[in-house]
């Protein structure tokens, strides 16, 4: 068969195509909006192995909404009125969606003298259930910006670095309010994160999430899956496979990318490993035994692996891409819901 012969057959299907892209176009009013199959979509593209669950839709400009209020608090720096009014509200939300929340208040010595005064903001989903899934990430910005090439002793909006995951969070808690499941969630807001010593010891950094770690909320906590989610809202985002993540729980990870690339994620969720990163996954790991993973984006390798915004001040919010928050803040929803339906 010549391909001049293919053409006319090909031009049929296109307009059959349209059609059906029109049909379904005009459709879209009418049709129920708030609970949406959104996997596996494409028959072209089969994933034989996981069934299809319906999965509400996460909504990325909620979520965006969620990361501007957070900066415009001002810097979350610990010690400041800022961090305590965002702190104050951070609260007020998750309990507006029905949850249960503990403020665990840390002291921790602060490696440039005194003390950081912070709160781990633990909101529960149903604290009666014994299977859970752990969702954390950090709410607290850096005091400096020292990869800035000007003004490095003012602090940072943290747009990105502490506000877009908790943007996913707050939309994840107010899904779950709309869409309710038969699994507890955690949603934890650690505390204490970003001001640690560059280049000094890693016990600097995520206070917060040592503190919890070794003060756990729950007595013998042990979730069913727990990930931390961290820079998950700028352009240009890349999330490959961390290391200290690959090594606890390779089959969550795997899971997890698998599962973002039939959503159609696949240009953010990169399936090629990378080496490990300090994040709060670690102390989770070291000192709770709970196999945390990191969802952070790493686009580049070498000194400027987290992307050239970071810890400047270029991470404010016209660094946030509503997109990246949609494909973690989706593949977040799917593993809520599946793991609800025991499919994952
Ligand atoms: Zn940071």
């Amino acid at each position: 068969m010549s391909n001049k012969s293919k053409r006319p057959v090909m031009a049929y299907a296109m307009i059959a195509v349209l059609v059906l892209v029109a049909i379904a176009y005009v459709a879209r009013p009418f049709l129920a909006p708030k609970t949406t199959v959104t996997s596996p979509a494409q028959p072209s593209s089969p994933a034989p192995n996981i069934p299809q669950v319906a999965v509400p839709e996460f909504h990325a400009d909620s979520a965006y909404l969620f990361v501007k209020k957070q900066v415009d608090f001002g810097p979350r720096v610990p010690n400041t009125t800022a961090h305590k009014k965002c702190g104050e509200w951070l609260v007020k939300e998750f309990k507006r969606y029905g949850f249960v929340v503990i403020e665990q208040k840390v002291s921790a010595p602060y490696y440039k003298g005194g003390f950081l005064n912070g709160v781990n903001i633990i909101a529960q989903y149903k604290p009666e259930l014994t299977k859970r899934i752990c969702i954390a990430a950090h709410w607290d910005t850096r005091n400096e910006a020292e990869k800035d090439t000007k003004d490095q002793n003012k602090p940072i909006d943290g747009a990105d670095d502490g506000g877009s995951g908790i943007g996913v969070l707050l939309e994840l808690a107010r899904t779950l309010h709309q869409n309710p499941v038969d699994i507890g969630v955690d949603l934890i807001c650690f505390d204490l994160e970003d001001n640690g010593d560059n280049g000094g010891s890693n016990d600097t950094w995520c206070l917060g999430s040592q503190y919890w770690a070794k003060n756990l909320h729950r007595p013998a906590y042990m979730p069913y899956y727990a990930v931390l989610l961290d820079l998950v809202g700028a352009k240009g985002a890349k999330f490959y496979k961390e290391g200290i993540s690959m090594d606890v729980a390779p089959n969550l990870v795997n899971k997890i990318w698998d599962m973002a690339n039939v959503l159609g994620y696949g240009e953010y969720f990169i399936p090629e490993n990378r080496g490990g990163v300090t994040d709060d996954h670690l102390f989770v790991i070291r000192h709770a035994r709970i196999p945390m993973i990191d969802i952070i984006s790493l686009p580049y390798e070498g000194e400027k692996m987290f992307g050239d915004h970071h810890h400047t001040h270029a991470d404010n919010m016209d660094i946030i891409d509503k997109n990246v928050l949609k494909a973690v803040g989706q593949t977040m929803t799917e593993l809520i819901y599946r793991t609800n339906n025991g499919v994952m």
